[in-house]
């Protein structure tokens, strides 16, 4: 039995590793489109369809011009610049990075002689230096990409007549999430804390972890309004309901593990058993079961 968990986890490291050499980037990005939707007030999406163009966008679109929330994988400058031309004739003046991942910030070099990158500190010191996690070895960054303006905490940009609060959450996702606000609009971009309807992936090597995440999420339900639309990292745009459902499943599932761990099963133990049924289907997306049970346990030791 261990040996066949071991087959199992061999090649889907195999199939993850193979995913990382390859990289996103050797795509046919001409396959992928990009789909625009008018979230609330004057927020959008975008939204790749037809392949893997990144994490999703939020646009503020106004007066002042367009502030962009994370900026895809590189290939997809173009079709960004042509989706936000619809929306909003304005100038790009602003990028807002929720967190380092190239699938959120790689077209920050592209879009930077214009536009100002805003992050907090760890995103521009991740991107500074080569990075190692999951997915292998990440150069680091063009000057051109890093963010002028950071922060520790917080900080508010008042832009198209709203006042954007970004926030970070310590050690969730990574270890420089910021979670964005639009008030005017009562619209959040919860970058890749939240990836909707499917297990999360949780960058333990760059400072994320299951347990503080899952915490990280009871406390923004607690802090935004219960009418507020959400744009998730990555998957379809969803609401206070939708992250509530995300929230009871993070809960129940790291409890599970820290439960069995501490009647001292082994991580291969806990993956043969696997999650209770109620939680199966959320392993349809990039990340399975047996992955998320890896990344609880390995979040385990570690609890911030
Ligand atoms: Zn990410």
């Amino acid at each position: 039995m261990r040996s066949l968990t071991a087959l199992t986890s061999l090649l889907l490291l195999t199939l993850f590793s193979g995913l990382a050499a390859a990289g996103f980037l050797d795509q046919d990005f001409s396959k992928i489109t990009l789909k625009t939707t008018h979230v609330r007030g004057n927020i959008y999406m975008l939204e790749g369809v037809g392949g893997f163009a990144g994490g999703n966008i939020g646009v503020s679109a106004g007066k002042d011009g367009i502030l962009l929330v994370d900026d895809q994988l590189s290939p997809m400058s173009a079709k960004i610049n042509t989706a936000l031309a619809d929306i909003n004739t304005g100038k790009l003046r602003f990028i807002l990075n929720t967190h380092w991942h190239g699938d959120h910030t790689g077209n920050n070099a592209h879009f930077s002689e214009h536009a100002t990158i805003i992050s907090h500190a760890n995103v521009r010191k991740r991107l500074m230096a080569e990075q190692n996690n999951f997915f292998g070895k990440s150069p680091a960054s063009p000057k051109e990409a890093w963010p002028l303006i950071t922060f520790e905490h917080a900080v508010n940009i008042h832009f198209n007549g709203d006042d954007i609060q970004l926030m970070h959450y310590p050690h969730g996702h990574t270890d420089g999430d910021a979670v964005v606000y639009f008030p005017n609009s009562k619209v959040a971009h919860l970058g890749d804390h939240f990836f909707n309807g499917v297990f999360p992936f949780v960058d333990i090597d760059t400072g994320g972890n299951a347990f503080s995440l899952t915490r990280n999420i009871k406390k923004i339900i607690e802090t935004l309004p219960a009418d507020t639309l959400i744009i998730p990292g990555h998957g379809e745009l969803s609401d206070m309901a939708g992250l509530k459902a995300y929230y009871t499943m993070l809960k129940a599932t790291t409890q599970y593990v820290q439960l069995q761990a501490a009647e001292g099963e082994s991580l291969e133990d806990i993956q043969f058993g696997g999650l209770p049924s109620d939680w199966t289907d959320w392993g349809g997306g990039f990340i399975n079961a047996e992955h998320w049970i890896k990344i609880i346990y390995r979040s385990l030791p570690q609890k911030h």
